[in-house]
């Protein structure tokens, strides 16, 4: 069931799930809609959003979690008609990348481009910030 918030006055992604605006709809249920992004990387690039207007995955509610995941993984299978290899991700914050701030998921096809998503050279883990990371991440 879509749940309103402040937010949510303003949001295309609300507006999308509520049927209010047009959008290539691929698959919907009570919790979570899934549709065609408007500008995409490669063919099929498709966006996956629970329809409870959150800008980020550590506003849903757990038990929101299940039913949003679900349409993840069915929208991967059906992603499967089209290629076996593709990205799922999704950018939590502007300096991330977002510029939706409805919480959403991409799957992103891919069918041999080279190097996706590593375009920038990267420097290997150096065992003091290893340490510190790992002493920031584990606990609970
Ligand atoms: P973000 O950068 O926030 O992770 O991704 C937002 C995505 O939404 C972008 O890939 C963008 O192309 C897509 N998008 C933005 N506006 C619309 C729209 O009105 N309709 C659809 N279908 N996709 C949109
Ligand atoms: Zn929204």
């Amino acid at each position: 069931m879509a749940r309103a918030s402040p937010d949510a006055k303003a949001c295309i992604f609300c507006d999308i799930a509520a049927h209010r605006i047009p959008a290539y709809i691929v698959y919907e249920d009570a919790e979570a809609v899934a549709f065609l992004d408007l500008f995409p990387f490669t063919r099929g690039h498709l966006l996956v959003v629970p329809k409870h207007h959150v800008a980020r995955l550590t506003e849903l509610p757990p038990a929101e979690y299940a039913p949003y995941v679900r349409a993840l993984a069915t929208m991967c299978r059906r992603v499967d008609r089209l290629t076996r290899d593709y990205n799922v991700s999704s950018n939590q914050g502007a300096a991330a990348g977002q510029i939706v701030f409805h919480l959403h998921f991409h799957v992103i096809p891919r069918y041999g481009e080279a190097n996706p998503f590593h375009t920038a050279p990267r420097e290997r883990l150096s065992e003091e910030d290893a340490r510190t990371l790992v002493a920031t991440l584990s606990a609970p």
